[in-house]
């Protein structure tokens, strides 16, 4: 991926998000400076990802820095903060990517409409002045110099597990495979999460 060609960056992010929006404007921004200063995509797991949120930007960075739920170097830390963490487990270099409030804050406009729309309640007039703003607002995160969008800090990397492959047990309810560091036992079989739920609430 060249990272200085921001228009097909913008599309590749678009087909993979399904649209644009600020949201994925923030997530390329940070993507971006963490290609630039812990180097390329992963393939593997060299580059690892924790993010603090799971809206729109996460699609971005998995999209273009390789770090994907699937692989397990993307771990989601559910605290509702635009802040992203990344490290190179080869160069033991980290990240703490952290979005301004000027930049996350929409104008109370912009945040009454995004209300009537997920109501809705817009009348299409009102749809389409939201995603006018929307992709505007989009545009100008793209835009933003980087001082202005994030605070950047070097930090030591906490130490990360590589992601182990575990064995498979089958529920002792419903039979099917369960990686075994998520069995419940009751009185000593082994269940699912779902099964064991189920059964003990
Ligand atoms: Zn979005
Ligand atoms: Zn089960």
């Amino acid at each position: 991926m060249d990272t200085t060609d921001t228009k097909s960056i913008l599309e590749t992010a678009i087909r993979f998000h399904g649209h644009q929006c600020p949201g994925l404007a923030m997530g390329i921004r940070v993507s971006l400076v963490a290609l630039r200063e812990l180097g390329k995509p992963a393939k593997d797991e060299e580059l690892v990802a924790i993010v603090e949120n799971s809206s729109c930007g996460v699609d971005a960075i998995q999209v273009l820095t390789g770090c994907t739920f699937g692989k397990g170097n993307l771990i989601f830390k559910d605290y509702g903060k635009y802040v992203y963490t990344f490290m190179n487990r080869e160069t033991r270099k980290a990240l703490r990517i952290s979005i301004k409030k000027e930049a996350v804050l929409s104008d109370k406009h912009h945040l009454d409409l995004f209300a009537k729309v997920k109501a809705r309640t817009a009348d299409p007039a009102e749809m389409e002045e939201f995603k006018r703003l929307h992709i505007e607002k989009s545009n100008a995160l793209l835009d933003l110099p980087e001082a202005d969008l994030m605070s950047i800090e070097v930090i030591n990397p906490e130490p990360l597990p590589m992601a182990h492959i575990h064995e498979s047990i089958c529920c002792a309810r419903c039979d099917e495979p369960v990686m075994e560091t998520r069995i419940r036992l009751i009185d000593g079989a082994p269940h699912c999460i779902p099964c064991f739920e189920e059964l003990m609430g």
